[in-house]
């Protein structure tokens, strides 16, 4: 009898293109297919509200298709590098497989690598959530790249794999415990603020493959239109992508697939976008403080000014008096996303006209986005800031006011999100949009003669 392999899943809740799932299978006894919720240990990022929402359904969806093989999923909390041999003890088992992470959590797995390889047990890891490995996109120098565009040059040069078959069973283990996903309360009771999520995303792999289809088939032929956030035109993929419900491999392969002529048009956009999603897992592999520190240290000199409470609460909240802000903070609210466009004009509003640290906005979008991810959230809001790898320039200031002219010209988007935007009942701005302007190339001047 081959002794179980546990398959600790993480951000990978997938049964297709799991090579760490597929090598548990293959080597050919039980799978204890495990995840660990861990909010304690060195290195890991406790979940905010909207992630912990997806974490629950994703979880309860895996459990399923688990089952639906013969297996079942076993969920346990506290810290991996306790909890992980624990289950290798209960269960006997003689390998331990993951796919690999990149921030500063790798910590905890090259750890726990070496103290069960001490004790005899087998263990692997693989590349399975990004198309490359952030090592091998390197410069001629063998460097990491600062600019996006060498770097996904480099990169396209590289072969994407090919994705692992789907096991067709994943045989489970005689006996082991397991705890209640109820029991960890990840979802909102009181108040339950998770209608409008519940509205808009149904989370999990078999939904995730429902609508990489529909966007190969209906959407990407529009996805030249991405920067209009009143249209439908961008893949909604990225909490799949976040979770792993889906694999960027998958992704690439299917865009790669049959499509319409329209389609095909707008593959580069599209891949270039995953492209970023690449770069900020590079970003983070080299920096794996980047939502802590500025990635171009003269920021550290900038003179961000504590935001008034009041002020703050109204960029949260979407009363600014600023309807394309306003428009795009409540849609972050009420469904957990907001398209990147929007992203960049609330968080160039938060720390331009509001002069307040980017950490700041970082930190409620960690809390309030279905998609939060360590590596793009701070990447993206240095990048907004100016104080990013390859990062907009500071002086950019997004108007808001433009942009809705612009990207919004007949106010669809705002109306859904503002309706009394334009009448009596809608506040005056909070802040003069041309004179914080001007305080904030005033800030940058200042930081600039302190360097
Ligand atoms: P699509 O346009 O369909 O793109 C496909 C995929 O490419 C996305 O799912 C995502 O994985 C990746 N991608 C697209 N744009 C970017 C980008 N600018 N940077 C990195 N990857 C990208 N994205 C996150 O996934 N998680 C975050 O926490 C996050 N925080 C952000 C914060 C700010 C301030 C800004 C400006 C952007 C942030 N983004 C983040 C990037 C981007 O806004 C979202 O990935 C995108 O809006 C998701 O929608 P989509 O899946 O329809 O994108």
């Amino acid at each position: 009898m081959t002794s179980p392999a546990v398959v600790w899943l993480r951000d990978d809740l997938r049964i297709a293109d799991n090579p760490a799932l597929r090598a548990g299978v293959d080597r050919g006894g039980p799978v204890v297919a495990l995840y660990v919720l861990d909010d304690e240990s060195p290195g890991i990022r406790p979940l905010g509200g909207a992630t912990r929402w997806w974490l629950h359904h994703s979880l309860a969806a895996l459990d399923d298709a688990v089952a639906s093989r013969g297996g079942r999923l076993v969920l346990r909390r506290g810290p991996a590098a306790a909890v992980v041999p624990t289950v290798v003890a209960e269960t006997g088992a003689g390998a331990v497989f993951w796919n690999r992470r990149y921030g500063a959590s790798r910590e905890i797995d090259a750890r726990l690598k070496a103290t069960l390889r001490a004790d005899g047990v087998e263990v692997a890891s693989f590349a399975a959530n990004l198309l490359h490995e952030p090592w091998t996109v390197a410069t001629g120098r063998g460097g990491a790249f600062q600019v996006f565009t060498p770097f996904w040059r480099a990169a396209q040069q590289l072969p994407v794999r090919e994705p692992v078959p789907t096991p067709r069973e994943v045989p489970g283990p005689r006996q082991v415990d397991s705890e209640e996903l109820h029991a960890w309360a990840l979802l909102p009771t009181r108040p339950d603020w998770a209608a409008g999520l519940r509205a808009r995303w149904e989370p999990g792999e078999d939904a995730a493959h429902r609508r990489v289809e529909r966007f190969a088939t209906e959407v990407l032929a529009d996805y030249h239109e991405r920067d209009i956030p009143a249209q439908e035109a961008t893949s909604l993929l990225s909490p799949r992508l976040r979770f792993g419900e889906l694999s960027p491999v998958q992704l690439w392969h299917r865009v790669h697939g049959e499509l319409s002529a329209a389609a095909r048009r707008n593959v580069g956009a599209f891949l270039r976008e995953l492209g970023w999603r690449e770069f900020d897992a590079s970003i983070l592999y080299h920096r794996p403080d980047v939502a802590e520190r500025n990635v171009r240290a003269e920021f550290d000199a900038f003179p961000w000014q504590p935001p008034r409470e009041a002020e703050l609460a109204a960029w949260q909240q979407g009363r600014t008096g600023i309807p394309l802000v306003d428009a795009g903070m409540r849609e972050l609210w009420t469904t957990g996303y907001l398209p990147n466009r929007v992203r960049m004009v609330v968080a160039s509003f938060l720390v331009k006209n509001l002069l307040a640290d980017w950490r700041i906005g970082e930190a409620w979008f960690w809390d309030t986005l279905v998609d939060a991810d360590e590596a793009d959230n701070p990447a993206n809001w240095q990048w907004v800031a100016g104080s990013g790898a390859d990062a907009a320039p500071y002086f950019r200031v997004f108007n808001p006011e433009l942009q809705a002219r612009r990207f919004d010209p007949h106010g669809e988007y705002v109306r859904r999100w503002v309706p009394e935007a334009g009448t009596d009942a809608y506040r005056t701005p909070i802040v003069d949009l041309a004179a914080s302007r001007a305080d904030a190339l005033a800030a940058f001047e200042h930081m600039r003669a302190a360097n």
